[in-house]
């Protein structure tokens, strides 16, 4: 009833004067608390409704205003948000994404289904996820050693242990059998795909709770194709899938024209605020985090797709000799990359852990000398294939394309020759017959005679 009369009076506040809406919430408001302290409520929810009718109200307010589409919050959402949003927060890898899905957590509505209620470092203690023949959850756990005063025997029989499918008899006093509830969110996530580390009893306003860690094992996939990334100078990053022969499976560009704008807008911004300094750093580089991490993302899906090996750039290789070293006073506008060395580092940081969490090798690292300067096509190596930073022309076959996307070829290219050349040559110097554009040409060649 009282609801029902709030949402009237709040849709007839749309598209009325600001003053006189902010008059009625407040009279709302007192209204609200009135009624409110007539009903069988605790003091805190008596205190809290008023202000939570209000914040509704504004904020459906403002959205219709700005002609977003809202609608008046139902009791209970058709579809229960929280799995996915619990989905992610089990996915997540790092903070950052853990974070985000927390807070997506806190803000979904809940249904009455058990939730977790805390996750912390476990140590290992013996526990056992037990099922019986009915289907119902049992949680043994240990307690006590056997000669505490609280110890009794306790039999266990034809149950099922969830991490192994053993089926379970035994005697002993060490601890008890607990039973078990869980939404079937967790039973079918976690108790039916993961396997049970540790685990931590917990009890908390008169409830038992158990808290428990779990392992997932992603089956392995096997690799069949290479994916190769390189940094991009016009887009964050390219990438190449092709085979053993050199064949071209696919590729593209994964958009950095975001980045790129976002970190010219805070150069610019952090020049006129150089005195107070710190600020925009933080925020950029929280921002260039959630990038990297997107871009993580769709090169784990790409990997997928393709069952490929992801190879990337040692970018440890370039820094090490003094011939690697810019010249002092070069500007370096040229041949810049979208990606700086650090968030690259990161990124193969991020994959290391990405990679395997779906099945997937770790990313191999190779050395990226030569890469954007060698013809895939011929083998052709010459600083002059590549004049100025978009396209690649070589000087030998004339085969012209993307310096970014070439230079992902080869970046994959170069960890199949590595892989075939390295334990060949190890330990010696590198002879011209064996370097990586000789190689390339003979690995071509080959293809076309077969
Ligand atoms: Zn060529």
């Amino acid at each position: 009833m009282l609801l029902g009369s709030v949402e009237k009076q709040v849709k007839a506040l749309v598209g009325k004067d600001k003053k006189d809406v902010r008059e009625t919430l407040r009279q709302l408001k007192s209204l609200v608390a009135k009624k409110c302290a007539k009903l069988p409520l605790g003091d805190s929810a008596k205190a809290a409704l008023p202000y939570d009718v209000d914040a509704q109200a504004s904020s459906y307010l403002e959205l219709i205003n700005v002609g977003q589409a809202a609608s008046w919050p139902t009791r209970r959402p058709k579809e229960d948000p929280y799995p996915a949003a619990l989905d992610a927060l089990t996915q997540s890898i790092t903070l950052e994404e853990f974070t985000a899905a927390t807070e997506a957590l806190s803000s979904k509505a809940r249904t009455n289904d058990p939730r977790p209620l805390s996750i912390m470092r476990n140590n290992r203690r013996g526990t056992m996820l037990l099922e019986d023949d009915k289907g119902r959850l049992f949680a043994w756990v240990n307690l006590h050693g056997q000669h505490n005063r609280f110890a009794r025997d306790v039999v266990v029989t034809n149950m099922v242990n969830t991490r192994t499918g053993e089926i379970v008899n035994f005697k002993s006093k060490l601890g008890c059998v607990m039973p078990l509830e869980c939404s079937q969110w967790h039973f079918q996530r976690f108790i039916k795909q993961g396997q049970l580390q540790s685990s931590k009893l917990i009890y908390r306003k008169e409830q038992f709770f158990i808290a428990c860690t779990f392992e997932f094992v992603a089956a392995d996939i096997e690799c069949v194709t290479y994916l190769g990334i390189d940094r991009g100078i016009e887009e964050i990053a390219s990438y190449a899938v092709i085979t053993d022969d050199l064949g071209l499976l696919a590729q593209g560009s994964f958009e950095g024209a975001t980045l790129r704008g976002y970190q010219r807008k805070k150069e610019a911004q952090a020049k006129e605020t150089q005195r107070r300094k710190g600020e925009s750093r933080v925020s950029w580089r929280a921002y260039a985090d959630h990038i990297i991490h997107a871009l993580a993302n769709k090169i784990v899906d790409a990997a997928l797709l393709y069952a490929s090996q992801v190879v990337i750039e040692d970018l440890s290789a370039i820094s090490q000799g003094p011939q690697h070293k810019r010249p002092k006073f070069r500007p370096r506008t040229n041949l810049s990359k979208v990606l700086n060395r650090a968030q690259y580092q990161k990124l193969a940081n991020v994959l290391k852990y990405k990679l395997p969490a779906v099945g997937l090798p770790p990313p191999r690292l190779v050395r990226a000398a030569g890469t954007s300067i060698t013809c895939n096509v011929c083998g052709y190596r010459d600083k002059e294939n590549r004049q100025s930073q978009a396209p690649f022309v070589c000087l030998k076959c004339a085969h012209s394309e993307n310096a970014d996307l070439h230079a992902a070829k080869n970046i994959a290219a170069k960890h199949i020759y590595w892989r075939e050349v390295g334990p060949k040559v190890k330990g010696k110097k590198l002879t011209d017959r064996h370097k990586f554009e000789n190689w390339l040409a003979v690995r071509r060649q080959a293809v076309e005679v077969d």
